[in-house]
């Protein structure tokens, strides 16, 4: 059997090792790509690590194992149709052979008596061409038991070939099965593992930067970060905890792609100006919105509407908040390199400088 899934095979775990480097250890993200980026021309289009990359190696191993998973159930439900369909031919097979049993010891006995003792014994009245209707019926009636007799032979005959295909068609079906079970039994195996491996190498990565994990590994907040891009599912302020992924700064959170992408991005601000970003605001729930709008009106969006709902936003301070800053042109100039930018409308209506969002196209092409 070829591998169900031909993206698994893409990249091998000795491939996923090597780029299992973070990025902190170098001077800038912005810089070490064009110091790392080598010559050649696909080689270049490859940018060296960063965690994006393996929050989507990490979302893609979990979609590969997730479809396989799945593909492996479709299976069982095919296996099991199959050998239901079988047993049910294999019961209809045994009644028919019951049946047949049951025509053919009286009528093997009917026609061995007729041929033992055929109807006009007198053998001089069949010579005699005397032969009345009635014998001539009753002759009629004795070839046509006869030539009953042997299509039951024949039926038999047939029904023993049937039988003798069925079973072989069963075992030859339940070796199969056996076989592709196990075979997909391997190959879920290897992509729980591998998955497995990149997310321990994601949370080790995030741990460096100091993100607080919990004791089973996961970050802080229970945040799933292979999950980040399903979250279209859940409405503007409603994001389940385990959606969410918490950042440097204590008690703020994002959707998992936008809070990897701001960790990315905060590392950079760091090595630029010797701290970390200063956040006010990140993912606001519906009740936190609704807070906000009624003690800001005019400053935040109507609740339910706004990118912070969804996870994608972040209001800053440190110096961002003030237009034209050191840290707001900095950020202007480099948030783009990490998915982030400063929409149109947050310079003028309503003129929000400390307003940042994240946008997941530009994030996709990272
Ligand atoms: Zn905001």
């Amino acid at each position: 059997m070829s591998s169900l899934f031909p993206g698994a095979a893409a990249a091998s775990p000795m491939q996923a090792e090597a780029r299992l480097v973070v990025a902190s250890e170098s001077t800038d993200l912005a810089e070490a790509t064009s110091l790392t980026a080598p010559a050649g021309p696909t080689e270049a289009l490859r940018e060296p690590v960063n965690l994006t990359e393996l929050r989507r190696e990490a979302e893609k191993a979990a979609k590969d194992l997730e479809d396989a998973t799945k593909a492996l159930e479709q299976r069982r439900a095919k296996i099991q149709a199959s050998e239901k369909e079988l047993a049910a031919k294999l019961r209809e097979l045994q009644a028919a052979e019951r049946a047949f049993a049951q025509v053919r010891q009286p009528l093997s006995d009917l026609v061995g008596q007729l041929y033992q003792r055929p109807i006009g014994s007198d053998a001089a009245f069949f010579l005699s061409g005397d032969a009345d209707a009635s014998t001539l019926r009753a002759m009629a009636d004795v070839s046509q038991i006869a030539a009953e007799r042997n299509q039951v032979l024949g039926d038999g005959a047939r029904l023993q070939a049937e039988r003798e295909r069925l079973a072989a068609e069963a075992q030859e079906l339940r070796a199969g099965n056996l076989l592709a079970e196990a075979q997909m039994g391997a190959e879920i195996e290897t992509l729980r593992a591998r998955s497995a491996k990149i997310v321990k190498s994601l949370t080790q990565a995030l741990v460096k930067l100091g993100i607080k994990v919990d004791k089973s590994g996961n970050p802080a907040a229970g945040c799933d970060p292979t999950r980040a891009t399903s979250l279209s599912d859940f409405p503007n302020g409603l994001i389940p905890k385990a959606y969410l992924c918490p950042l440097q700064q204590r008690g703020k959170e994002l959707r998992g792609d936008a809070a990897i992408a701001f960790i990315s991005l905060n590392e950079a601000y760091r090595r630029r100006f010797g701290k970390s970003m200063c956040v006010t605001d990140s993912y606001r729930s519906l009740a936190e919105q609704q807070s906000v709008y009624y003690r800001r009106p005019g400053f935040a969006a109507v609740p339910g509407r706004s990118n912070h709902g969804l996870g994608l936003a972040v209001d800053l301070c440190g110096g961002v908040e003030q237009f034209r800053s050191a840290q707001f042109n900095w950020l202007e100039a480099n948030s783009k390199k990490f998915g982030w930018m400063h929409p149109k409308w947050a310079y003028v209506s309503p003129f929000e400088p400390w307003h940042w969002e994240y946008d997941p196209k530009l994030g996709s092409l990272l």
